[in-house]
């Protein structure tokens, strides 16, 4: 049995007008709803208080673990409308075990995913008003868990909060689908073997931070990060997994290990097999890319995730070059097949085959 999240209603929820606003221009990450999910592990007494209240600032102590240690892990997924109305998730089970990989590695209680679920599934019913019906709108859902105890002393926490919050989020291109460029990073890594790159904790971001404005300095949106043993394979950016598409049909991403197992990536491994391409996941040099993207053999590369799902990487930009893969973005490329018919699963305008959606 998972646990219960019964609803205690906001009172002063957003005015229908005030949400209509919002709904109209959401922006990303900005915006939230009328309410939020809660539960509350302790060593002793292990998850209870489950909820789902008012949305609204959580009390904390100075000296709540994670704000020290930066014991915490998240996710990110969305629901989408679709035309009849009803409420989808993409693969939400996929995050929900993800989810329990991150807590393992950073020694927090795992949530079992059917819990993971039943959150979910409480705050999109509370808020279902919220979930967008325009274009590729959608509310995205962050789950997140951190170590709520007050204690200065690097152990596990014995006090963990977990909590899910949604934001309605807009399409993330506003201009349509336009092609990013990337810097590569050769000052930073992201991840060794061994550390956390696997785990979606919030030291991974923070440590992406110094590259980002390294990478605007240099007029590119994205990072790309290399392994950290030898500064020679590609990893991933930020936060998004990376694709290439070769002239001779085969797509080819980095091998897992000490990069996020994206939802995505793992959804376009099996539709590309679908589309006839022939899947590589292996280690890529980056000189791969780089000559590839010149002499024509990679034809296309993309980066993938839940935010942009696909989206076409232009220029990779590095100390003393660049170069730019020639079919980035076209309409009949690889890429945008791909990013269409993920988009027609998810918005329910296309078969499922595999089962992807789930009804919340
Ligand atoms: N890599 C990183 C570092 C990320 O933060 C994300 C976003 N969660 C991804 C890849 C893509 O993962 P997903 O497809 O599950 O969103």
């Amino acid at each position: 049995m998972s646990l219960p999240f019964p609803l205690q209603q906001n009172p002063n929820p957003a005015s229908p007008q005030r949400r209509a606003e919002i709904l109209a221009n959401p922006g990303f990450g900005k915006h939230f709803t009328d309410h939020m999910a809660r539960a509350v592990w302790t060593a002793d007494g292990g998850w209870a208080n489950s909820e789902v209240v008012p949305f609204g600032p959580i009390p904390m102590h100075p000296a709540a673990a994670v704000l020290h240690y930066a014991q915490e892990i998240f996710e990110g997924m969305k629901a989408y409308r679709h035309a009849d109305g009803s409420i989808w998730s993409f693969r939400p089970e996929a995050n929900g075990e993800r989810f329990a990989r991150s807590a393992r590695r950073l020694a927090l209680p795992e949530l079992p995913v059917a819990d993971f679920m039943a959150s979910t599934k409480a705050l999109v019913s509370a808020d279902a008003a919220w979930v967008p019906d325009e274009g590729e709108h959608s509310l995205y859902l962050r789950p997140f868990m951190f170590a709520s105890e007050p204690f200065l002393g690097v152990r596990p926490a014995q006090e963990i909060t977990y909590m899910v919050i949604a934001c309605p989020v807009g399409s993330y291109f506003s201009g349509g689908v336009k092609p990013v460029s990337i810097w590569l990073s050769t000052q930073y890594t992201r991840a060794a073997r061994g550390g956390t790159g696997e785990a979606k904790c919030g030291g991974n971001y923070a440590a992406s931070l110094a590259p980002m404005i390294e990478a605007a300095a240099h007029g590119c949106e994205q990072v790309c990060f290399l392994d950290a043993a030898h500064g020679r394979y590609v990893e991933e950016l930020g936060g998004m997994n990376l694709y290439f598409v070769t002239s001779d049909g085969r797509i080819i991403t980095p091998e897992l290990g000490t990069i996020l197992e994206g939802v995505t990536r793992g959804s376009i491994l099996i539709l590309a097999k679908e589309l006839g391409l022939e899947v590589e996941e292996r280690p890529v040099e980056i000189t791969e890319w780089q000559q590839g993207a010149a002499d024509g053999t990679i034809t296309e590369v993309f980066a993938c995730g839940t935010g942009a799902v696909v989206t076409p990487v232009g220029r990779l930009v590095w100390d003393g070059g660049e170069v730019t893969a020639e079919k980035a973005g076209t309409e009949d490329s690889v890429t945008m097949r791909i990013r269409r018919q993920l988009v027609d699963i998810q918005y329910g305008r296309a078969a499922d085959p595999y089962g992807w959606m789930t009804r919340l």
